[in-house]
């Protein structure tokens, strides 16, 4: 399982596409992409090689300066097309990419549901995604701090990168358990599981720690911050 994501100036489906096939020797049994194309996110996934999913990208608009993709390796609900990830939030606005395991999902899903959310997959990860809109909109927070937030509610090991449509500037990701780099270069980054996507691009790699998050952000430096306890702005 893997996660690239790329944010810049380039086209971001070559980036990515090529950089999920460079973490293929982690393992999968699904792949998925997300763009944003300076109005709305593309959305693409299958069951299936990366290969698979290049081919069915066909069907969407691959534009974008801004992309997060994913090879998944399922621990909740079965490998499919639905489960796939990226998942969008209900609202649509916010997707994400996760591999690891959320180990008390089904409580946070329940209280979801009680508050009007729907999903469409089995899958840990939307829930996560749904944790994080329902904080954004209850608390009036920014995407860091609702990621902050919904992660100190959550019990399980994660890489995880969120973006939101409303601020593509900017691409949130966080760990605990599962690997996670970013890459530094001018005026772009780049995110993934180990170097190897990024590193015809920028030496310049900085790697999470453990219960570590950071908001990449155009124009801005990357700064390391703790889930548990730092200010997040
Ligand atoms: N737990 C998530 C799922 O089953 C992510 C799995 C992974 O690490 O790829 O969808």
């Amino acid at each position: 399982c893997g996660i690239v994501g790329y944010i810049g100036h380039r086209d971001a489906f070559p980036i990515v596409i090529k950089g999920l096939q460079r973490l293929e020797y982690r393992g999968y049994d699904s792949a998925g992409i997300a763009l944003f194309d300076g109005n709305s996110i593309n959305l693409s996934k299958t069951k299936g090689k990366v290969e698979d999913l290049k081919k069915k990208s066909k069907e969407i608009s691959v534009a974008g300066t801004l992309g997060i993709g994913h090879t998944r390796w399922a621990t909740h609900g079965v490998p499919n097309d639905v489960n796939s990830h990226p998942h969008y939030s209900n609202s649509g606005d916010l997707v994400i990419i996760h591999n690891g395991i959320i180990e008390n999902y089904e409580s946070i899903k329940q209280a979801l549901i009680n508050r009007g959310y729907t999903f469409k997959s089995d899958t840990d990860t939307e829930v996560l995604i749904n944790l994080i809109e329902e904080v954004q909109k209850t608390e009036g927070v920014k995407l860091g701090k609702a990621v902050q937030i919904a992660l100190n509610q959550v019990v399980g090991a994660y890489a995880i990168a969120v973006f939101d449509k409303k601020k593509p500037d900017e691409i949130v990701v966080a760990k605990l358990g599962s690997p996670l780099a970013i890459g530094v270069g001018e005026d772009e980054f780049f995110i993934a599981s180990d170097a190897s996507p990024f590193i015809e691009f920028t030496n310049n790699a900085v790697y999470l720690e453990d219960e570590e998050m950071a908001i990449v952000r155009l124009g801005k430096e990357i700064k390391l911050r703790k889930i548990k306890n730092d200010a997040v702005a």
